[in-house]
């Protein structure tokens, strides 16, 4: 990618704390200080989305089973999602990063890297590297370009913090690798930069499961060579594990020594609005799907009105329990964003697949050929009266 040099790289990666559960907290006064739990009924075969910190201390944890979150902790509060809420913070924070930086790459509706190095920075980014003696340009002998990434990093949490009344936690680095490790190593609202200078110490008793890109399968294989951390990995030769692992082998290597070259990809346009979900068991009824797919087509609906789009064509998704995937689509005269549309339609493209004849093990639904035309109309790049204060002033 012509990035340059891998000290002069500076990442940012922004991880909005218990995101989900904290816009419950923040909207509901009654829900603060109290476990939260994010997800279906606790009686539902639903999952929790997110939980608050006060629920985690009795072990309930994201995608687990809302039944299993519900014997861990009876007293919590069960919340439905409300994604039309978070879509709009998430979109809020998105505006707040652009202030600093053009170069965004979101991960998920509460989550970022940004490339916060001198090409990228905008005037207030460049003004705050400036302000702080980390020099930007083609100066010599640049001091430190991490303090210029903290100062970033600092004013984006306190922005947040401002307008959405939300706390974000960050992470500054040479790499989006260590950005995200960094991210999540004082959670909640925490900045940690780390210094090229600790990579090498940092990373030697990291445990292999959090190096980017091992999943089970390879790590359970390192473990199974002896290889059980950052110093383990270090310790081996580039051949011995491009031997073992092919190409992941040489991405192992790369980030023993602190290296990911990666760069931020900037999002492109989004094509689709869809969710998704697989059950927990599979299920036969009709009814049962029927149900599920109401609440899906109100999320995506939800998620394309705070984004201000509409579409033209509605897709439905089912997979059956011997994991063929089928898809159903249909194209509508005139774009929409509303919920019983978009479920009308899904129900009878719904028909058309073996739905209520064999179990299925996955649904979904999406509309597609998006119109933006309202989204700049609708979304002015201002902060938006907050919520959570105007509820109080009646
Ligand atoms: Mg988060």
């Amino acid at each position: 990618m012509g990035q340059g040099s891998e000290e002069s790289r500076v990442i940012i990666h922004i991880d909005m704390d218990a995101f989900f559960a904290a816009v419950e907290q923040r909207d509901d006064p009654a829900l603060r200080g109290r476990p939260v739990v994010v997800g279906g009924p606790p009686d539902s075969r639903g999952v929790v989305c997110t939980c608050s910190y006060e629920a985690r201390v009795f072990g309930v944890r994201s995608a687990m089973p809302c039944s299993q979150a519900w014997r861990l902790c009876p007293q919590a509060v069960f919340v439905r999602p409300r994604f039309a809420a978070y879509e709009i913070v998430s979109r809020h924070i998105r505006r707040i990063f652009s202030r600093y930086t053009d170069c965004i790459e979101p991960l998920s509706l509460d989550e970022a890297y940004l490339d916060a190095s001198p090409g990228h920075l905008m005037p207030v980014g460049r003004a705050l590297v400036a302000a702080c003696g980390s020099r930007t340009g083609a100066e010599t002998g640049a001091p430190d370009p991490m303090k210029g990434g903290r100062a970033i990093a600092h004013s984006i949490r306190q922005d947040i913090v401002r307008e959405t009344g939300l706390t974000a936690s960050a992470g500054v680095a040479a790499n989006k690798f260590l950005a995200k490790l960094a991210s999540d190593m004082d959670k909640p609202d925490g900045l940690t930069v780390i210094q090229p200078a600790m990579v090498r110490e940092f990373l030697a008793t990291l445990p292999i499961e959090r190096f980017w890109g091992v999943g089970k399968v390879t790590a359970s294989r390192l473990r199974s060579k002896g290889i059980c951390d950052g110093a383990g990995l270090a310790a081996r030769s580039r051949d011995e594990l491009v031997r073992f692992f092919g190409k992941t082998g040489i991405l192992l290597w790369e980030m023993a020594r602190g290296v990911d070259e990666r760069p931020v990809e900037p999002e492109r346009e989004r094509k689709s609005y869809g969710r998704e979900t697989t059950f927990q068991r599979d299920i036969e009824s009709l009814e049962e799907i029927q149900d599920i797919l109401e609440s899906l087509a109100g999320e995506v609906a939800a998620g394309m009105d705070a984004s201000g789009v509409a579409g033209t064509t509605i897709t439905v998704k089912v997979r059956t329990a011997d994991f063929a995937t089928v898809t159903r689509s249909h194209t509508l005269p005139r774009p929409t964003a509303d919920a019983r549309v978009i479920f009308h339609e899904s129900l009878a493209l719904l028909a058309r697949t073996r739905a209520g004849h064999e179990p299925l093990r996955l649904v979904g639904v999406s509309v597609s050929g998006l119109d933006h035309r309202e989204q700049d109309v609708l979304q002015p790049d201002l902060p938006f009266p907050p919520p959570w204060r105007a509820s109080g002033q009646g």
